[in-house]
């Protein structure tokens, strides 16, 4: 298998954006502009993600990080317009897998070990053993919180609390909404690191919830799951009411082990919230 069109999967969401699917789990998103594209994330970096952009779009890109974990900043160092949140953006510039904390570094080895154990290759030409996440030159996203594609503007939406400088990005022209790791289904919210921030994630579901009733948006893009649309946007009440409830005491959680060491876990309908172990 070849390290860009074998190894990721690729589909069409409208007719002028794409989803790109690494190692069947770590979503990026691309929207094509008349003078400018967009790419949301970078996946783990296995493959050759700037080949597959390039097939797919004629114009320069622009690559926004949702944020700075492992699996969204992966094939971040091939592109050279990397924009970030100012809270995620390290004073030398860098973004790197020990940004944000040291939570991650082991990541890209433990998704080798179960990637290989399950009977899966690396693409031809790419040496597990040498895999590793490279660091990426980044400035920050725009202050106005809007990106001109010519034919349409993208906004940046802040929504953090999974981390500091967490964004969604907006395409009114497609009422989608790129999430990030904002809301999933089948990977439940991830509330358990060092950067997390329980009450700016309640504020985020809140905005969240805010512009699905406004309709800015109808389809809700993240990064782990298949896009989110129509009745299954009740996903964001469920999370934010359940949230709500751990936060004010109303749930008893149950301690768990993670990859990242101990955690509370709560389930919220057929989703999975894990926390610190202080809330
Ligand atoms: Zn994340």
């Amino acid at each position: 298998m070849d390290a860009a069109e074998g190894w990721y999967d690729v589909t069409r969401l409208t007719d002028r954006s794409y989803r790109i699917t690494e190692a069947e789990a770590y979503g990026a998103f691309l929207i094509e502009g008349t003078e400018r594209s967009v790419l949301v994330d970078a996946g783990i970096g296995v493959g050759d993600l700037p080949d597959v952009v390039s097939g797919l779009v004629g114009t320069p890109v622009t690559l926004v990080l949702s944020h700075t974990h492992w699996d969204h900043i992966g094939a971040a160092a091939g592109f050279e317009d990397v924009r970030v949140s100012p809270a995620e953006l390290p004073a030398d510039g860098r973004v790197a897998i020990d940004s944000l904390s040291e939570e991650f570094t082991e990541r890209p080895a433990q998704f080798t070990e179960r990637w290989l154990d399950a009977g899966n290759d690396f693409p031809d030409g790419v040496d597990h053993d040498e895999y590793a996440i490279e660091p990426a030159d980044a400035t920050a996203l725009p202050a106005d919180g809007s990106i001109d594609l010519g034919d349409r503007t993208l906004e940046v939406v802040p929504l953090p609390g999974h981390s500091p400088g967490h964004v969604g990005l907006l395409d009114p022209a497609t009422a989608t909404l790129y999430g990030g790791d904002v809301v999933h289904r089948e990977y439940g919210l991830y509330i358990h690191f060092e950067d997390c921030d329980l009450d700016a994630y309640v504020e985020s579901l809140r905005r969240l919830r805010e512009l699905r009733d406004e309709a800015a948006f109808e389809t809700l893009a993240t990064s782990h799951n298949e896009p989110l649309s129509g009745g299954d946007l009740s996903l964001i009440d469920d999370l934010l009411a359940g949230l709500e409830e751990i936060r004010a005491g109303k749930r008893t959680p149950e301690p768990v082990d993670t990859d990242w060491g101990p955690a509370h876990s709560y389930w919220v309908g057929d989703s999975e919230v894990l926390t610190t172990t202080d809330i």
